[in-house]
């Protein structure tokens, strides 16, 4: 059983670092939030008073941060006592170029290094079940795969360092475009005068087939797991669909790829921020390109 230094024990990394605990692994934690360890300390984790004394011996380094600025914050720091041989594994989502960074300064220091960001959400997390995008060696990959599999139940690695960051925001775009895509076609088929389950009926079973259709329906009544019943709350929140929309921008604009339909999504989903649905899940979208839903909801609550 390995000694893991993790770090950032939010939303995400508390129930991540509960599962390395009950797997056997002596797990210490640290979070530059006194609010977010103490909840770790309740959970029954180890807390440790800073970043430097939970790495200080551990075998593997995990973090799980907001961002690339937060990441390279961490291990970028000279004072931090990384052992020999240590492999760091970065879980947050973050932009390439903060992640290229990190893995140079490791690899200068004759260590390994994975970027490894995840779908699956917080109850992912806390279930074991979140899927893993590994970048960096093979070797590293599989000195990781005990640890991964304790947190995940798919894990691909996706190629040389990198690689797992760059899967995790070509994914996102992809399901911020298309959930504004299923829901355009929701409203317009309303507008129409269809009714929403015929068409459901009729799109799912047709070339409009997508999993934000049939797995995540940004209309209620149409998929009964889906968030869009529970009144948007739960999910994935629009602002890290946001969030991850712009990394997503970012990377296209330093590659010189065209990415007009995510550069539009990423538009729509500041201005649906904006108005108040932050923390919505990211299907509320819907509520943007058809606004008379929300005023039914709302005439229905009052
Ligand atoms: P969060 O804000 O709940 O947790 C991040 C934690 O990092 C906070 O507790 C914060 O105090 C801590 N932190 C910030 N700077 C620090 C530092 N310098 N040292 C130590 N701790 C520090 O965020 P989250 O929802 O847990 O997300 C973490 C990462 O996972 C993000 O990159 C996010 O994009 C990604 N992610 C989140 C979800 C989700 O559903 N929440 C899903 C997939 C990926």
């Amino acid at each position: 059983m390995a000694i893991i230094g993790f770090i950032g024990v939010g939303n995400m990394g508390l129930p991540m670092a509960r599962r390395l605990q009950d797997a056997g692994h002596d797990v210490r934690c640290f979070d530059a939030s006194a609010a977010a360890l103490g909840r770790a300390e309740q959970a029954g984790l180890r807390a440790s008073a800073s970043a430097a004394a939970a790495v200080d011996g551990a075998d593997i380094v995990i973090t799980m941060l907001p961002s690339g600025a937060h990441v390279l914050d961490v291990l970028l720091d000279a004072a931090l006592p990384l052992r020999d041989g240590a492999l760091v594994i970065d879980c947050s989502t973050i932009d390439v170029a903060s992640c290229a960074a990190f893995h140079e300064a490791l690899g200068r220091k004759g260590l390994a290094a994975l970027d490894a960001p995840v779908s699956g959400g917080v109850a992912g997390a806390a279930a074991g079940t979140l899927t893993f995008m590994v970048g960096g060696s093979a070797a590293a990959y599989d000195r990781a795969q005990d640890v991964l599999r304790a947190m995940g139940k798919t894990l691909v690695h996706a190629g040389a360092a990198g690689a797992g960051q760059a899967a995790k925001i070509c994914n996102n775009m992809l399901a911020g475009v298309s959930m504004l895509a299923v829901s355009e076609a929701l409203a317009l088929a309303r507008k129409l005068g269809l009714d929403s389950g015929k068409f459901f009926e009729i799109a799912s079973k047709s070339s409009g087939q997508c999993w934000a259709l049939t797995s995540y329906a940004p209309e209620p009544g149409l998929v009964p797991a889906a968030p869009s019943n529970r009144g948007y709350e739960g999910g994935f929140a629009s602002e890290l669909m946001l969030k991850d929309l712009r990394l997503a921008q970012q990377a296209a604009s330093a590659g010189q790829s065209p990415t007009p339909l995510g550069a539009a999504a990423a538009s729509m989903y500041a201005v649906h921020c904006a108005n108040g649905r932050a923390r919505l899940d990211f299907s509320s979208i819907i509520l943007l390109l058809d606004p008379s839903r929300a005023r039914a909801d709302a005439k229905e609550t009052t």
